[in-house]
């Protein structure tokens, strides 16, 4: 299914406390590999597309091949637009219909920060879609190497006057790197700001802080890396295979899609999102509309 509801997919999540991993895609194999995941899984997904994935595939090319194997889907995909790269990106992803997009400001002033997020958070709200915003960089490949760690106090400011419905902290994760969280600040976090979180730099995150980060409000886990990595490696894998009935180039990225299904699968299973698939389905399907106020902790 493709997703249309996002706050009653970030709803069921953050009841049953498990993460979803978001993971990064940028072409059919990726997309096919992670939504077959979901599916064997029985498990929600999100899958996620950044500027540096538009630059290679394109917006329209792109978004029309997840939302064309997310309808046919017997899993719930949610589609999300990561780091757009320019403002303007956010105003194309929602016009292509992505239900979930997220404004980029964690590199700005928090007053500009927090301005820009309520501009967003007005956006996608009209179109029904919803808003994810950034306190502190992650760091790493993506963001110039420079990590810069959540303030709790800021990230109450950014939920009390930004609107958005979800929040990114850096609290020790970095794009594409080996990692522990700071427990103790997620906590105060958790506690300062109540709605969901997300983490980036997933893929590099010890699986025990994952575990403690879901009781701590993390709904949603970025993974870029984990399968950037995989699909490399299954192509030089797959080019010494010897050959079958099938043309080579296809043998090969079958291969490959294969390999990172089974990445795929691991993430959704670590996160404790296996199982929760059909349920939730029905839930979006029986739902009129979706929710109208924003998903907190109470
Ligand atoms: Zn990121």
């Amino acid at each position: 299914m493709f997703v249309t509801k996002p706050r009653l997919f970030l709803a069921y999540v953050f009841e049953n406390r498990f993460a979803v991993p978001s993971f990064n895609v940028s072409n059919l194999e990726m997309a096919r590999a992670v939504i077959e995941a979901a599916e064997l899984e029985n498990a929600p997904v999100m899958v996620q597309t950044d500027f540096i994935n538009f630059d290679y595939a394109g917006i329209d090319e792109l978004s029309a091949i997840i939302r064309t194997l997310a309808e046919k889907a017997a899993a719930p995909v949610l589609m999300h637009q990561d780091h757009p790269g320019k403002d303007e990106n956010i105003f194309r992803t929602l016009r292509r219909g992505y239900p979930s997009v997220m404004y980029d400001g964690g590199h700005l002033p928090l007053a500009e920060n927090i301005a820009g997020t309520a501009r967003f958070a007005e956006a996608a709200h009209a179109v029904g879609a919803i808003l994810e915003t950034e306190i502190g960089q992650f760091g790493g490949e993506y963001q110039g190497g420079h990590t810069v760690t959540a303030a709790a106090h800021d990230t109450a400011e950014m939920v009390q006057k930004g609107g958005a419905d979800t929040l990114a902290v850096s609290v020790g994760s970095m794009h594409g790197q080996k990692s522990r969280l700071d427990l103790d600040l997620l906590s105060n976090i958790a506690k300062a700001t109540r709605i969901p979180l997300v983490l980036h730099g997933g893929s590099g995150i010890h699986p025990d802080d994952i575990k403690v980060a879901t009781e701590l409000n993390v709904y949603k886990v970025n993974i870029g890396a984990a399968l950037i990595r995989g699909f490399v490696e299954g192509l030089e894998e797959a080019a010494k295979l010897p050959t079958d009935w099938e043309p080579r180039h296809q043998q090969m990225l079958r291969y490959v899609t294969n390999k990172l299904r089974d990445i795929a699968r691991h993430r959704l299973s670590l996160f404790r999102a296996s199982g929760h698939g059909k349920k939730l389905l029905e839930q979006l399907a029986t739902a009129k509309d979706d929710l109208a106020e924003r998903v907190t902790r109470s």
